[in-house]
């Protein structure tokens, strides 16, 4: 409680949605709230002809415009401002990504409090008997039969019955109202989300006993509960990390605190929300993009209010707020979903480290596949690092076999005797999974005459070729074109299709294994919602079938049947320019080899390749991708690239060429002449060409950054922007700043 009422401030400073970097200075008008203003308050304020939904940020007596030149708020939305760590994360997070704030807030806020809703729960109502049950009705019921029998359900529930469950049983409102007027029942109105906690025990089911490497990671996590406590948990697939984190998890809520657990994006499946909700008697908050708007602010509400006790969600659920936090997890937290690649570009995974950090609680990020950043966190003894190599079923995982698909003849880009190992594994009575990184029939189609190649007309980029239904896409501006039916430069007939797709594979597989179900997972087979985890619970019932996927399939499923895996191609990321191809391309092996042999068969992996010679492929067949990370973390210390350097990439783009190139020109002679004036041991490249320059018909240039130390980046970075704000060719093209950028 106050002791005195904060004195009414002169300015209040409001963010507001847009994307200038600065707040709005307005007058506060009307009665304050009765804690008086205070940051995080929504107003509502006019702005240019506009009506917006602001946050205050700042309160003070001071503008540096005249006083009485302010304009007035024009309503105060809330009587207590939106919560304070909530309110923390977003100011961290726009000054660390350079973004502004205004628009941060927008990011990190439902989309119903965006719009100016007020932050209190929807309710619902609960009924429970008032008297324990007897045998005979209560006499006043001798004449009513329904309400009696009304009576007697809601006495055999302890906890009461909400009333969507009570209509469900046929009762009516009417039979309700009628014993509450007899003082038989009672009305009770509760929040819709975590409205009813169990008392009691906290598990549902009981947790499962650890093997030695397990037990000595819990020790450990036990041992840093109430710290700053930054954890890697680097375990082989299926070495039971989830259990760790169930248990983490229970730990968490004895103390009556709250998890926030973070998925990727396609990590979050009914499966693995059935796993916690299974776990624990409490609620279980999910944040995915199927909820709608009224779910999301509820759950929001539950989070903030302290009433969920479990939060599970993808990247934006790192600006859940909490109430009471606890712990914060991050389950494959190399996966590239965690990092937003437009408008606020942050990386969930970063800044649940920094908010672990805020509210001191243990944060653990989990893989079979660490990101060399977390990698080199714990190398150098900032992380703990907890190591689980044994597979809670006790088989090794896979090796990778490498294939050479040099001068053999594909079908539907297998070779023969791939096929023919597949052909022995469903004789066998097990299932196949093909993962192949591109879905459509065919990644383009070539004129077999001339050698044209279907090209989309606004990138610089080839059109992939569909079947299902036949025509040709852009994978990168979604632009559709029929097929043609001779080619367009020559006129020749002969157009083919060059390259397999999932499409095709899955026809070759179909053609080739007639009496077994061949499945096909891509983005294009699951856009019905459900779709994926139907097939999947077909797949689980372990008959035999062949799966074909893209990297949909590569995470987090559970198939235990499978017992073999083949990549169809290896070879994308082996050259590729950007840094962190080969990287990412050795986790997904990683991650999709992973899928064979989880029941009792041991797996195989075919890997097929051109290069069956690269070395850091052979080296990730031979000893895994922690000997091949390791390689690349001294390749990546001797290049002066991340994690042994930090880097910041400008990215600029315009549909006229010319202003682009002009703009980035002058962008970079100024940040270099920056550079040079203030002595700061900073690198400025480019501008160059972005990897694809002609995207949806806009040109894409960008210039990068890089720094040993962040705080200089960071200086430069504010200059290269103030810069970019001042400059009037800049307003014709349209610019980022990406901090820690991903792919270059
Ligand atoms: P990960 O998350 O590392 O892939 P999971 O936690 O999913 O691994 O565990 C893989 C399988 O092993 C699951 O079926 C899980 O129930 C089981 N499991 C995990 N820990 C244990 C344990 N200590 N004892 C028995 N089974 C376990
Ligand atoms: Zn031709
Ligand atoms: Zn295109």
């Amino acid at each position: 409680m106050l002791d005195s009422p904060r004195p009414t401030p002169s300015v209040l400073g409001v963010a507001i949605p847009s994307p200038l970097r600065r707040l709005f200075d307005y007058r506060p008008d009307g009665p304050a709230p009765a804690d008086g203003w205070q940051p995080g308050l929504r107003v509502q304020v006019s702005f240019g002809r506009r009506q917006v939904v602001g946050v205050v940020i700042e309160c003070r007596d001071t503008s540096d415009l005249p006083l009485d030149k302010l304009k007035p708020i024009d309503a105060r939305l809330d009587d207590a401002p939106l919560p304070a760590d909530w309110l923390w994360l977003c100011r961290f997070t726009a000054r660390y990504y350079q973004h502004a704030i205004g628009d941060t807030l927008q990011n990190a806020m439902p989309a119903l409090l965006r719009q100016g809703r007020s932050l209190t729960p929807r309710t619902r109502e609960r009924w429970t008997a008032t008297h324990a049950a007897r045998d005979d009705a209560p006499p006043e019921l001798s004449r009513a039969p329904r309400q009696a029998a009304l009576l007697n359900m809601l006495q055999q529930h302890a906890h009461g019955l909400v009333t969507q469950a009570v209509l469900a049983q046929s009762f009516t409102r009417e039979q309700l109202k009628a014993l509450v007027n007899k003082g038989l029942i009672e009305r009770h109105e509760e929040p819709m989300t975590g409205g009813q906690q169990p008392q009691g025990a906290v598990l549902a089911e009981p947790a499962l006993p650890l093997n030695g490497e397990q037990a000595a990671a819990m020790a450990r996590l036990h041992a840093g509960l109430d710290t700053f406590h930054p954890c890697l948990l680097h375990g082989v697939t299926g070495s039971g990390k989830t259990e760790i984190y169930l248990q983490l998890i229970e730990a968490v809520i004895t103390r009556q605190r709250q998890a926030l657990v973070l998925v990727p994006e396609i990590g979050l499946t009914p499966q693995t929300l059935e796993r916690f909700r299974k776990r624990f008697q409490c609620t279980v908050v999910a944040l995915h993009s199927g909820l709608t708007d009224n779910d999301r602010l509820d759950a929001w509400e539950a989070a903030a209010s302290g009433r969920a006790p479990i939060v599970i969600g993808t990247r934006s659920a790192i600006f859940t707020p909490l109430a009471r936090p606890g712990a914060i997890i991050v389950d494959e937290e190399h996966d590239g979903s965690f990092k937003q690649q437009e408008g606020l570009r942050y990386h969930a995974r970063d800044l649940a480290i920094i908010r672990a950090q805020h509210h001191a609680i243990p944060v653990v990020l989990g893989s079979a596949t660490p990101a060399l950043e977390s990698l080199q966190h714990a190398t150098a003894g900032d992380y703990h690092h907890l190591r689980l190599t044994q597979r809670a079923s006790r088989h090794a995982p896979a090796r990778l076999e490498l294939v050479d698909l040099r001068g053999r003849t594909r079908q539907g880009g297998l070779i023969t005797p791939v096929l023919e190992a597949i052909t022995t594994t469903l004789n066998a009575g097990h299932q196949v999974l093909v993962f192949i990184n591109r879905r459509g029939f065919a990644p383009t189609l070539a004129c077999h005459a001339c050698g044209w190649l279907a090209e989309c007309d606004h990138c610089d980029a080839h059109m992939t070729l569909h079947r299902q239904p036949p025509l040709l896409a852009c994978h990168h501006c979604d632009h559709r074109r029929p097929l043609p039916d001779a080619c367009p430069d020559c006129g020749s007939a002969d157009l083919r299709p060059l390259g397999s797709g999932t499409e095709r594979t899955e026809e070759t597989l179909a053609e080739r294994f007639p009496d077994t179900p061949v499945h096909r997972i891509d983005r294009d087979s699951t856009r019905r919602r459900d779709a994926l985890e139907q097939t999947l619970t077909e797949v689980r019932r372990g008959e035999p079938c062949l799966l074909v996927g893209t990297q949909m399939l590569a995470k987090g499923h559970h198939l235990p049947h499978v017992n073999l895996v083949v990549v169809v191609n290896a070879d994308a990321g082996l050259y590729a320019s950007d840094f962190r191809a080969l990287e990412h391309s050795a986790q997904l092996l990683e991650q999709v080899a992973g899928r064979a042999g989880r029941s009792a068969h041991p797996g195989r992996v075919l890997v097929q390749t051109l290069h069956p010679d690269d070395p850091n492929l052979r080296l990730l067949a031979a000893r895994g991708y922690d000997a091949l990370a390791e390689q690349l973390l001294e390749e990546r210390r001797a290049a002066g690239l991340p994690p042994f350097r930090f880097l910041a990439l400008l990215r600029l783009e315009s549909p006229a060429e010319q202003d682009v190139s002009s703009l980035a020109e002058s962008a970079a002679t100024a940040t270099r002449a920056f550079i040079e004036h203030s002595e700061l041991d900073i690198e400025c490249l480019g501008p160059v060409p972005a990897p694809m320059e002609r995207r949806q018909n806009r040109y894409h240039m960008q210039i990068m950054l890089g720094a040993d130390k962040r705080s200089r980046l960071h200086a430069a970075c504010a200059q290269l922007i103030a810069w970019m704000e001042a400059e009037p060719g800049a307003r014709r093209v349209r610019w980022s700043l990406d901090i820690d950028p991903q792919t270059l």
